[in-house]
């Protein structure tokens, strides 16, 4: 049995981790400021022996004894991290600074959950971990593009100058339950405008694309990565390769909810990536791992969960 530090556990791939580790039998700290999170998300774990839920905003530093961390902390919608942009540059730089600072004083593992976004608008294609991105550095993104770079430079330059075990993992778009039904995403926007009837909202032509990895196919990513030897530090690319164009996600939510909703076209928000997709050569060699739930089962998942839970 570890014990383990989750920050952002309480968010939406927080809350699922934490299951998974608390089923797994590690005593597990779920640390959150419930800016997107919320408790819900955890209820069914708080009252377990092996489960701590700590209010704290990683923006300031945190002690506590452990073996293992996964910094999750971090606002991940368009919306929700532009909300606040200079509280989001914070919590990806302050977060990670402390929480490597605590890494280095109990020399345990940190793995970091940095993004595809660090690739920018990719002017390759597919993504591998060696292409340095196309990022705009003074965009309404890069608050959370830029934080998330600055964030892999310090899990690095810890590694190097201090020894901090760290791992970089660059999440793709996922999905899955217990994401908000308002967040803004992408597959929220669809399934719950789907249910309800009302239009869906395609930004720009629907020509875009992005590769949705289904969240249980990413925890198992992530425990893999965590149990690999010290010296493996990443970045390392955790998402599903299968690529679709906002107008065939948006044909295949109407298809699997046998909704009449309508698709509206709506201006594209500035600095949006006009394409992304893993090369995910990397964690098949490293991890032995690859994505297993296609997007027709796992949307079909996400349609079931929000159904019962949205009000039309
Ligand atoms: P989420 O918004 O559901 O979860 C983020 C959690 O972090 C929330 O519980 C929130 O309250 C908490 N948080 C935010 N600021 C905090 C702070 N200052 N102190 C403490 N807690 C704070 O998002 P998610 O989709 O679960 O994403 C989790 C992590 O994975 C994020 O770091 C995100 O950047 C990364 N990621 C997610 C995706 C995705 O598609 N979901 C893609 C790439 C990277
Ligand atoms: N998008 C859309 N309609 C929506 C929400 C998003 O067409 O209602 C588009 C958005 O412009 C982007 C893609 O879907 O091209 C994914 O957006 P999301 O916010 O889910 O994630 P990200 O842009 O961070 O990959």
């Amino acid at each position: 049995m570890k014990r383990i530090l989750v920050t952002g556990g309480a968010g939406f791939i927080g809350s699922h981790l934490c299951e998974r580790l608390v089923n797994m039998g590690h005593d597990v700290i779920c640390l959150d400021n419930y800016y997107t999170g919320s408790k819900e998300n955890v209820w069914h774990l708080i009252g377990k022996p092996n489960f701590e839920l700590v209010r704290h905003d990683v923006t300031q530093p945190y002690w506590a004894e452990v073996d293992e961390i996964y910094n999750l902390a971090c606002p991940a919608s368009p919306i929700h991290y532009q909300h606040d942009p200079i509280q989001t540059t914070k919590t990806a730089i302050f977060g990670i600074y402390h929480l490597m600072g605590l890494a280095r004083r109990t020399h345990c593992k940190i793995l970091h959950a940095s993004t595809s976004e660090v690739y920018g608008d990719p002017a390759i294609h597919p993504q591998p971990e060696t292409y340095w991105g196309n990022v705009n550095p003074i965009g309404i993104r890069s608050c959370y593009d830029e934080g998330k770079r600055c964030a892999e430079t310090l899990a690095m330059d810890y590694h190097r100058l201090h020894g901090v075990r760290s791992k970089i993992i660059r999440i793709f778009n996922t999905y899955g339950p217990k994401m908000q039904a308002y967040d803004g995403r992408v597959i929220t926007n669809f399934v719950v405008s789907a249910l309800k009837g009302e239009d869906i909202t395609i930004y720009g032509d629907g020509h875009q694309t992005r590769s949705f990895q289904y969240v249980d196919d990413l925890i198992e990513g992530m425990l893999r990565v965590m149990d690999t030897t010290d010296d493996f530090t990443g970045p390392i690319n955790l998402g599903n390769p299968g690529e679709f164009s906002m107008l065939e996600l948006a044909k295949l939510v109407l298809e699997l909810t046998g909704s009449k909703s309508k698709l509206i076209f709506m201006p594209l928000p500035q600095d949006d990536p006009r394409q992304r997709k893993p090369d995910i050569t990397l964690a098949k060699q490293k991890l032995g791992w690859e994505p297993k739930v296609p997007l027709r089962e796992g949307l079909q998942r996400v349609i079931d969960y929000f159904k019962p839970r949205i009000v039309v």
